[in-house]
């Protein structure tokens, strides 16, 4: 018997990923909810939302109860409360892509045990562990806490083996990683999906660039990433996603070293890398999400043409200011202005790099100009 298309899908994290899953989700027919500890979680614009922290047992219960699939969209949603959840339906992906994503050293166990090649590393749960694991991976070095980390906080570069103490203080005295510090020359993305029938789709890799540890620019497919390339990144993440038995879209950050890629961290879930995929590929990655987890067939992912996807940190510039130009599109998520939080994203779209990256650049100070404060310094 063919089981029943899912029509509720109940989403743990009510953000913005969750709201670009919810709208991706309404065109298939489904009902989507979401669990935030927020009252103003954007994604309630889409569908209920609970409101409740994310290990509340009482507040899983109540939106997953009745959901015919229940999925997230932070990696930080705690393993014990997909395992609650799993109590009313299928927690897809499950509580083990967020154990192994969770830790940094968990996570770069599980890379090597595919053949994912990573940063040298040690781990160092005390002192006296990091100025051994520094001296053992050598310096420069990166420390970071082995968890809760994001967007670069919670990590420190060290340059001299004298430093351990300092950077011990750092991060806070807590169970970290040491990482050989990785001369790369960009750092890339892979996004990829995997249904419930063990296919897996891959977008073309993306070309990120940070600024003070926050994604500000991806461009996509990534210039000059030839087809070999391309074809290791997914033959990297289709080991992965094979070995968690993993349903739905996950990302891969990696670093280009050469024509080497060294995985860095992987995220469980829909990522700001792959926010270009709505406005310029043939499937979203939220629409293959919601396809995977609803046990669908998935849809293609080829580019439809170059992408440029800029964030918007803190406020997002008046719609007439950046849709004069054709190609260019503005998600705002309708979230409050606040310094470097993620409110919006504009992606321009042409049939060129020459084309996207002079559109974009222009994009790029309207979106800048828009988040200083009035009368404030550039
Ligand atoms: P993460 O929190 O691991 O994503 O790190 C934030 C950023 O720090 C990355 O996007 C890189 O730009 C940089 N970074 C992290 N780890 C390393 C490393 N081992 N070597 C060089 N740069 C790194």
């Amino acid at each position: 018997m063919t089981p029943r298309t899912p029509t509720t899908l109940a989403v743990l994290g009510g953000g913005q990923l969750g709201r670009m899953l919810g709208l991706a989700a309404r065109p298939l027919g489904l009902d989507v909810r979401f669990l935030d500890p927020k009252a103003d979680a954007c994604a309630a614009a889409i569908g209920p939302l609970v409101v409740g922290a994310l290990d509340d047992v009482e507040a899983i219960d109540r939106v997953a109860a009745g959901a015919d699939v229940v999925t997230f969209e932070w990696g930080g949603v705690p393993a014990a409360s997909a395992r609650h959840a799993a109590r009313h339906a299928p927690v897809r992906p499950g509580d083990r892509a967020l154990e192994v994503s969770q830790d940094r050293v968990t996570e770069k166990l599980a890379f090597r045990s595919v053949g994912i090649p990573t940063a040298d590393f040690a781990d160092a749960a005390t002192l006296d562990e990091l100025r051994r694991g520094l001296a053992t991976v050598g310096v420069p070095a990166v420390v970071k806490t082995r968890r809760g980390g994001y967007d670069g906080k919670g990590q420190v570069v060290v340059r001299d083996l004298d430093d351990a103490e300092h950077a011990w203080s750092i991060v806070g005295g807590v169970p970290s990683i040491v990482e050989a510090w990785v001369p790369f020359d960009r750092e890339l993305s892979i996004v990829v999906a995997r249904a419930l029938d063990g296919e897996v789709r891959a977008w073309p890799l993306a070309e990120n660039q940070h600024e003070g540890g926050i994604l500000r620019r991806t461009t996509a497919p990534a210039p000059d990433a030839s087809s070999a390339l391309q074809t290791h990144a997914e033959a990297l993440a289709t080991a992965l996603l094979h070995e968690l038995d993993y349903v739905g879209v996950m990302c891969i950050e990696l670093f280009d070293v050469g024509g080497e890629l060294l995985a860095n961290e992987l995220a469980p879930r829909v990522h700001n890398s792959g926010h270009w995929t709505i406005d310029a590929a043939v499937t979203s990655q939220f629409e293959n999400h919601v396809r995977a987890v609803c046990g669908l067939p998935l849809g293609a992912t080829d580019a439809t043409g170059v992408a440029v996807m800029i964030n918007c940190l803190g406020s997002v510039p008046s719609p007439p200011s950046v849709l004069r130009t054709d190609g260019v599109h503005l998600h705002d998520y309708a979230k409050d202005p606040a310094p470097k939080r993620k409110v919006g994203h504009v992606t321009v779209v042409r049939s060129s790099y020459e084309q996207a990256r002079a559109v974009a650049d222009e994009v790029e100070r309207v979106v800048r100009a828009a988040e200083q404060p009035p009368g404030g310094e550039a």
